[in-house]
């Protein structure tokens, strides 16, 4: 067996060959959008990466931890009053997320929250929920999992997620204090930013924040103007949460590694930098197609287009939102 029939038969289809699907069932050529998003989807991509990946536990600061490697990062917070876990990454990593929580401490998981909908952020929720924990969310995060959602850039249908899967609580306004083990955690929701459904967690004893989706540290952002997100969103929150914290901040990317305030302010700067770029070729008339082609992010792909986003898909939600 080479390897493509094992691609193949392990995924019951293959990212290579469903562009040759689409033709076979249609008739038709895809688009050249069309063809691009088949091509990456990166709900499929970042699914297995987390069913095949191991759990690293990075022990930040006075009981606050970071598990990595399963989707989205996943803040833990331990104390007397159980855990909080902010995101819940892919529930294929269920058993090693399980032994990784083990070995902080016996207390039980009675908090989750949600940074924002995303799959790799809220996948694991109904697990949670079923051990006990409480879901906290963004009312547009409740709005996004009960129904069925598309992300367009991601040519992906999401369907409703099950009642168990869904959160518990909703933040009442842009922000809500929790007193867990007497300390202070602090929830803010942003403006509409990467979706419109995007909170950050603020462990103020600790002085580590995590960010969720307002930071991929290092990495190109995926960027959901499906719902709600736009890079002028994203570029405000990066503003935000650099006025929120000081330079001992230690601070919990979405994704990417752990991050201080200066990875934030250079995130921020190739942000604007590639708005900017993007906006200037846009108002020339230039398609989506021709702005790729232009290669407006060259200066930047070095540093941040070596994951999950690339520069074209990049430099595509950009454009859509200028
Ligand atoms: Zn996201």
């Amino acid at each position: 067996m080479n390897k493509h029939d094992f691609a193949l038969s392990r995924r019951g289809f293959c990212l290579c060959c469903l562009g040759g699907a689409a033709l076979a069932t249609t008739g038709q050529w895809l688009t050249p959008r069309e063809a691009f998003a088949a091509a990456k989807s990166q709900v499929l991509i970042i699914r297995e990466a987390a069913a095949k990946a191991d759990i690293t536990t990075i022990k930040l600061r006075d009981g606050v931890s970071v598990l990595v490697g399963s989707g989205g990062n996943v803040g833990v917070i331990t104390g007397k009053d159980g855990k909080l876990l902010v995101d819940a990454g892919i529930t294929a990593t269920r058993p090693k997320l399980e032994a990784a929580l083990a070995d902080l401490g016996k207390d039980p998981i009675t908090h989750l929250v949600n940074t924002h909908w995303h799959f790799d952020h809220t996948d694991g929720n109904e697990w949670l929920n079923s051990e006990g924990a409480a879901i906290l969310a963004h009312p547009n995060t409740l709005r996004h999992l009960e129904a069925a959602t598309r992300v367009e850039d991601w040519n992906f249908d999401f369907p409703p997620s099950p009642k168990g899967a869904l959160p518990t609580k909703l933040l009442k306004g842009n922000t809500e204090t929790l007193k867990l083990d007497g300390k202070t955690i602090k929830l803010k929701a942003y403006p509409p930013a990467h979706t419109d459904s995007d909170l950050s967690v603020f462990f103020e004893d600790a002085n580590v924040i995590h960010v969720g989706d307002t930071l991929w540290n290092g990495l190109y952002p995926f960027i959901d103007n499906s719902t709600g997100g736009s890079i002028d969103g994203q570029i405000n929150a990066a503003e935000a949460d650099i006025k929120m914290i000081d330079k001992e901040t230690i601070v919990i990317p979405g994704h990417g590694e752990i991050a201080n305030r200066q990875d934030l302010v250079e995130w921020r700067d190739m942000l604007v930098g590639a708005r900017d770029a993007v906006a200037k070729l846009k108002k020339e008339g230039r398609t989506v197609e021709e702005t790729i082609a232009a290669n407006p992010t060259k200066q930047w792909d070095a540093k941040f287009g070596q994951w999950v986003i690339p520069p074209a898909l990049f430099t595509r939600v950009v454009y859509e939102g200028v």
